[in-house]
């Protein structure tokens, strides 16, 4: 098996420092070595580009990409009632259109030069598309149920429909008790029956939080309305469910109304999903206290529900125009191997490095000769190629 090497005017390994002018030699699906300038001779100069890991998207919902410019987030009003349209959208859908639309957030997600997702599927349906399309994928299957009996159940055809498709290297189960407010507090020790990493929306609005501190606020009449409202169910606060789950592999998703100093363990992960917290006009995010103590936390999407597209790059842009003082390495950190770790592929992916999976994404690059500033400042939609496992895809 030849190998062939690569050289472009930057390579973010993130890995390690940025190189200008060196080169990423791959051998069949993994990558040899990555050199400064003037070790190798590159096969092929990509030019004035930047090469960067594949992109991870740890949060989104390609079942719900037809819904883009149906159910936009109002700032200022109750979360519910935004998820009260999300509801009435799910249901209008047929399967055919379901199919559809996951067919287009892995389409969108491709073009993003993402190489790896974290997919929250009602009923797992994602999953027999995501292990056909070249990329990697947790396709977390979505658990409701509110009472343990309707928890039990959502847990039964989760483990009927993992049980038919087995995991392969590149498309593994995992599983999403959804949020504390649909999911009955001995729900998450339930589906801890099930394999993988746990996959749970945390601190996403303030009126979660009314809810768990007094069982008040505008989650009471959305819930009752949808016959689900079992107060007595519901976890107490946020920071003492989790100390008590410390030990279990976990993404919690948003954190957007945590406060800073909720105690994460280093089993627990923090994905953040910036533009969709921007839709909703949340007060600034705590996601910077959360790195400085040495939380993993990483980037995704969210869906097209709430978010204009599935760019994971586009986030970081959102965050670097929100957030200046994040320097450019921690953004790319949080986007790639923190993803990585978050989705429990940090073995295989979310570096440029010897022995990873050859996956790494080219885009253009102007001349300040900051390779962050480039990646970071550019607006326009840029033309991205993305190699994944040795192949162009
Ligand atoms: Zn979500």
């Amino acid at each position: 098996m030849e190998s062939r090497t690569f050289t472009a005017r930057w390579i973010l390994p993130v890995a390690g420092p940025p190189l200008e002018r060196g080169t990423i030699t791959v051998r069949g699906d993994k990558i040899e070595s990555v050199d400064p300038a003037g070790v190798r001779s590159a096969d092929e100069d990509f030019g004035e580009t930047i090469v960067i890991p594949g992109l991870v998207n740890a949060h989104t919902h390609f079942d719900l990409s037809g819904a883009a410019g149906r159910t936009i987030p109002v700032p200022g009003e109750p979360f519910p009632a935004w998820l009260t349209r999300v509801i009435a959208f799910r249901r209008s859908r047929t399967p055919e259109q379901v199919d559809a639309d996951i067919r287009l957030g892995i389409a969108e997600s491709l073009k993003a030069g993402v190489t790896l997702v974290g997919d929250i599927a009602a009923g797992g349906l994602s999953r027999s598309q995501l292990s056909m399309a070249p990329l990697r994928a947790v396709v977390f299957w979505e658990l409701i149920g509110t009472t343990p009996e309707r928890f039990q159940t959502s847990l039964h055809t989760a483990m009927l429909g993992m049980a038919t498709q087995p995991n392969t290297p590149a498309c593994r189960w995992s599983r999403s008790p959804h949020a504390p407010y649909t999911v009955h507090r001995r729900g998450y020790e339930l589906a801890a029956q099930l394999p993988g990493i746990q996959a749970v929306h945390l601190g996403e609005s303030a009126e979660e939080m009314e809810l768990l501190r007094s069982r008040s606020g505008p989650f009471v009449p959305f819930l009752q309305a949808l016959g689900v409202w079992e107060p007595d169910g519901l976890i107490r606060a946020p920071a003492e469910f989790l100390r008590t789950h410390a030990e279990l592999r976990s993404l919690f998703v948003h954190g957007n109304f945590l406060p800073g100093d909720t105690p994460l363990s280093a089993n627990q992960s923090l994905v953040i999903c910036p533009r969709t917290h921007a839709a909703f006009g949340h007060p600034p995010h705590p996601f910077r206290e959360f790195l400085a103590r040495g939380v993993d936390v990483c980037i995704g999407t969210d869906s097209s529900a709430s978010n204009p597209d599935l760019d994971v790059l586009a986030e970081l842009r959102e965050l670097h125009r929100r957030y200046p003082d994040v320097p450019g390495e921690t953004l790319l950190k949080m986007a790639t191997s923190n993803g990585a770790k978050a989705l429990g592929f940090d073995a295989v992916c979310g570096t440029v490095e010897a022995g990873k999976s050859a996956d790494f994404v080219v885009l253009p690059c102007g001349s300040t000769g900051d390779p962050y500033s480039e990646l970071l400042n550019d607006s326009a939609p840029a033309q991205r190629r993305t190699m994944f496992r040795g192949e162009w895809r």
